[in-house]
């Protein structure tokens, strides 16, 4: 076997990815490498990103890093899902929870079951059958043990502060001697003959030797893009909103346990409640939409006083055409974006920090296989991700308004036209290598968009008749009638901070 060379680990950029990466690497590579981070006060960071999807667990846990102690650095709240308003027509509303909907029998799939019964007249609304969603609606939140049962645990991520989650990461790095530099990153140095990176000089004097980049220097994208010189694939085409302006507010006493994302006519807006403040934000096409009307209205629908500013942030989505290149890694906004509808960029950044780490080569021998099946994996997990994400836009009754004709009209990729034919048919979905969003999440998303599948698999059809509305009566009753016994969002989180 052949142990890990010695790594010099140079993360350029000190925003959620570049921290991120520090404590992953401090906490799992430990004496094997030493980590430097550069990252430069004068440029600062993007400063948002405040909701996350379940597997944050995952690198918390990893970490070592308690609940209650993350709740409290990051004036933290608990998120059940997503609530889409007016997304398929104004007046509609639907949320994409976390977790399970509905409890299949035996290999029957509980969304059969429900199609079955949707047609017989007993069903009810699909979100009737997701515990996650009871719970929401009544502001509720509880953690379970994680022991199967018949009404199942809630599925549960976070909304925080991002700039205080970051000073939590740097601390949690540098006490595991993790070295910061401040310094503006002027040069990149290649290696004359291989490519490689060699070093980054700082403010014009100071020179940092490395033997892997990680470039976290946000859009810059100051090695990988830059230096190295590795293109942009522009995603605009399927998601063509490239304007944010982000804003925090008062809290109001809604202290709701989910993100809210309330459709626009050029886009959309976040609401995401903190527990000292709701971070809010007006996503949208700039081809459709002037700033000063996009901040007119991002203003005009807060739920409190607002305490800064609108900022403007632009972009464009989609990402680079390797995210490993050379010996550089890309993570968070320097590798590419898709925007924030699903919450899904903290999770690339710590789903690639998972995939390297795996792949770490021993020797340097097998570094270019490394390198291309990062690259190839990546791929993977950004189009599935990208096809989720239009399918929101895609599918759309919003008939007459511009900016909604147009992305409803947008051919679609292959790989999201043949998932919407299959659920159309009969609600069908097949999970394909490895994607993030599962198949409630997909069912979720299509039936709340409006996408009604014709019929039902035959899978359904081995139920008895007369017992397919008592089965779904009894879920979405037991379901509703346990998240009342749950405690008030506010109460929960304040115990846990208190704990
Ligand atoms: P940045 O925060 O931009 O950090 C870049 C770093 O590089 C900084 O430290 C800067 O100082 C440093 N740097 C740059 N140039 C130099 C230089 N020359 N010398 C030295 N240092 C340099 N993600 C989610 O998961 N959930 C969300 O809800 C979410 N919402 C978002 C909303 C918007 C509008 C946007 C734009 C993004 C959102 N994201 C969200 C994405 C999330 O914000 C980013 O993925 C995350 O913050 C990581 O950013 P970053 O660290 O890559 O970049």
């Amino acid at each position: 076997m052949t142990n890990l060379a010695p790594l010099d680990i140079v993360i350029a950029g000190g925003g959620t990815a570049g921290w991120m990466a520090a404590a992953t690497f401090a906490r799992f590579l430990g004496n094997r490498a030493s980590i430097t981070l550069v990252e430069s006060d004068e440029i600062g960071t993007v400063g948002v990103g405040e909701a996350t999807i379940p597997q944050i667990h995952n690198l918390l846990v990893g970490l070592g890093i308690d609940q209650a102690e993350f709740l409290r650095a990051t004036n933290g709240s608990f998120k059940l899902g997503i609530e889409f308003v007016d997304w398929l027509r104004v007046g509609h509303r639907y949320i994409h929870s976390f977790g399970s909907v509905g409890r299949g029998v035996g290999l029957i799939p509980f969304r059969q079951l429900w199609l079955r019964g949707r047609a017989m007249g007993v069903a009810g609304d699909y979100d009737d059958y997701s515990i996650n969603i009871a719970a929401a609606r009544a502001g509720r939140m509880a953690k379970g043990d994680g022991a199967a049962k018949a009404i199942p645990d809630l599925s549960y991520a976070y909304h925080f502060d991002a700039t205080a989650f970051a000073a939590m990461l740097r601390g949690y790095s540098e006490e595991r001697g993790v070295k910061r530099i401040e310094g503006k990153i002027g040069e990149v140095e290649r290696d004359g003959e291989s490519g490689d990176i060699v070093a980054l000089t700082l403010n014009g004097e100071r020179r940092i030797k490395g033997s892997l980049f990680i470039d976290c220097t946000g859009f810059r994208s100051l090695l990988l893009g830059d230096a190295l010189g590795v293109p942009f694939v522009d995603w605009s085409q399927w998601l063509p909103c490239d304007r944010a302006l982000a804003v925090p507010c008062e809290s109001s006493d809604a202290f709701r346990p989910y993100t809210q994302s309330m459709a626009r006519p050029a886009g959309w807006q976040w609401r995401i409640p903190l527990q000292h403040r709701t971070g809010n934000g007006h996503v949208f096409c700039s081809s459709f939409m002037e700033a000063d009307a996009a901040s007119d209205l991002l203003l005009a629908n807060l739920d409190g006083k607002p305490s800064a500013d609108p900022r403007l942030i632009r972009f464009t989505t989609g990402h680079r055409a390797q995210y490993w290149s050379h010996n550089c890694v890309a993570l968070g906004l320097a590798a590419g974006f898709m925007e924030p509808l699903e919450s899904t960029s903290i999770h690339l950044v710590q789903s690639a920090l998972g995939r390297l780490l795996n792949l770490l080569p021993g020797d340097g021998q097998r570094l270019a296989t490394a390198r291309d099946t990062f690259n190839r994996l990546s791929d993977i997990e950004w189009v599935r991700i990208r096809d989720f994400l239009q399918l929101h836009y895609a599918a759309n009754d919003r008939v007459g308004e511009p900016f909604w004709d147009h992305v409803r009209n947008t051919p679609l990729p292959d790989t999201l036209a043949q998932k919407i034919d299959l659920f159309r048919d009969a609600g069908l979905f097949i999970r394909e290598e490895d994607e993030l969003f599962l198949d409630d999440s997909w069912g979720q998303v299509m039936l709340g968009q409006g996408i009604t599948p014709q019929g039902w698999s035959p899978l359904a059809d081995n139920v008895p008749g007369e017992d397919v509305g008592p089965f779904l009566g009894s879920i979405a009753n037991g379901y509703r009638a346990k998240a009342a016994t749950f405690a008030t969002h506010r109460d929960f989180v304040a115990t846990m901070v208190a704990a």
